[in-house]
């Protein structure tokens, strides 16, 4: 039996869900487990779900469970209404956490990352005599929130199954379809959203000498945090601070209590994350302080995503696997991205090293036509955008194959003996 992984992207494709609400891309990632004769367990956080290969190498008399290498495949769509005009296009309704009825789109690719995972699978299981080690595919929820793998983690996927070696994971991207993007080091930012709640003391507003005036702080510190990036940072690193919301008051003639700040940070690294953070919370205390606030801000980290980070060596040898697999050229250097990911939680918590890459789905032609152009941000559709619409061929076939050549690279192949990872 072979999975028609056209039919199982479109039917994917067809029913996206919101984050945490999986259930029935669950159910249809269990049921080709099933048939594939493996074991699993659901539930992992919620609606995530994971299962493993356990293939002893016949050489080492089968003790042992070689090396492990963990797949991870993400599983939630967005609250994006879809515009892609495709046949296949979602016309689904969900339930966001505020209790909306929104529109439901798989507009970052994640219909791909599942479909390729089992495609991956199938192919791992048809070839166990040609390897060894153990095999983990994690079907992680809520990546959009930035709490699935946490999530899985905390309902102890490290812990029911065999520990990584290495953490494997891929996501879909508009390069031209058949490329693959890598590069060794910080391939993703970090990311912390914050709540700062500047405390001052309410009145008249024809007294304002009887108050301290949360406003004018607010002003001042959204102002003075702008010196973070520009005064304070090498020019040669890359930071944002960026102050997305402000709220204060009711009223022109009322002095208001407090006013509070939502800010979003993003940085290469965990030095520059703590470094960021503490400049942060200096100006934000100091204009407090400079406002005479009888009571410091109250800061909250509402959610944190780590760095994305790519092991050089792993990343190294990764890429000369592609390179044999797929040709020189297949293999581009995509820069840094801006954008965060929670996949490297289960290799920071593990210890061991990541590799994340990323594989096109633009149709080949059509993303030449916009680079001779100077279209590309144009024409070229992103992730999360309504006209997000990757071709499903070569788009598919090359996400299983990346992830077969990653984990064959670093399972025990009998030619070469373990794999050094
Ligand atoms: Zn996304
Ligand atoms: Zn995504």
């Amino acid at each position: 039996m072979t999975i028609d992984l056209e039919a199982l992207y479109i039917d994917l494709h067809r029913h996206p869900e919101l984050s945490f609400q999986e259930t029935r891309t669950a159910g249809v990632i269990t049921r080709e487990l099933a048939a594939l004769g493996l074991e699993y367990v659901e539930g992992l956080g919620k609606t995530g779900v994971a299962t493993s290969i356990v293939n002893p190498s016949t050489g080492s008399g089968g003790a042992g469970e070689g090396p492990v290498v963990w797949l991870r495949a993400d599983m939630d769509g967005l609250p994006v209404g879809e515009l892609t005009g495709l046949e296949y296009a979602s016309t689904a309704r969900g339930t966001d956490p505020a209790g909306n009825d929104v529109p439901v789109m798989h507009a970052c690719g994640h219909d791909m990352h599942v479909t390729a995972l089992l495609g991956a699978l199938e192919r791992l299981v048809a070839t166990k005599d040609q390897w060894s080690g153990t095999v983990v595919a994690v079907f992680q929820p809520a990546e959009e929130y930035g709490a699935g793998s946490q999530a899985m983690i905390a309902d102890g996927v490290l812990d029911r199954f065999p520990k990584p070696d290495i953490v494997l994971g891929q996501h879909l991207t508009p390069l031209p379809a058949g490329i693959i993007g890598v590069r060794p080091g910080t391939q993703m930012a970090a990311s912390d959203g914050l709540t700062v709640k500047l405390l001052g003391r309410g009145g008249h507003g024809s007294r304002p000498h009887a108050t301290i005036d949360p406003v004018v702080m607010a002003a001042a510190t959204v102002m003075r945090l702008q010196t973070v990036v520009s005064r304070e940072i090498d020019p040669r690193e890359m930071a944002v601070v960026t102050v997305g919301s402000i709220h204060a008051g009711l009223k022109n003639n009322i002095i208001p209590a407090d006013a509070t700040l939502e800010l979003s940070l993003r940085y290469p690294d965990d030095d520059a994350r703590a470094d960021v953070m503490a400049r942060v919370e200096r100006i934000v205390r100091a204009e407090a302080a400079a406002s005479g606030a009888e009571e410091s801000p109250v800061i909250t980290v509402d959610h944190s995503l780590p760095p994305t980070i790519n092991d050089p060596a792993a990343t190294a040898r990764l890429t000369s696997a592609f390179e044999r697999a797929f040709g020189e050229g297949a293999v581009v250097d995509p820069g840094m991205f801006t954008g965060s990911e929670d996949v490297s939680w289960f290799a920071r918590e593990s210890g061991v090293p990541l590799v994340f890459w990323f594989w096109g789905g633009h149709d080949p032609q059509a993303y030449a036509d916009a680079v001779a152009g100077g279209t590309v941000n144009v024409d070229v559709p992103t992730n999360h955008s309504p006209y997000f619409a990757p071709i499903l061929h070569p788009t598919i076939e090359r996400g299983v194959e990346t992830l077969v050549v990653a984990a064959r690279e670093f399972l025990a192949e009998e030619s070469h003996g373990e794999a050094d990872a």
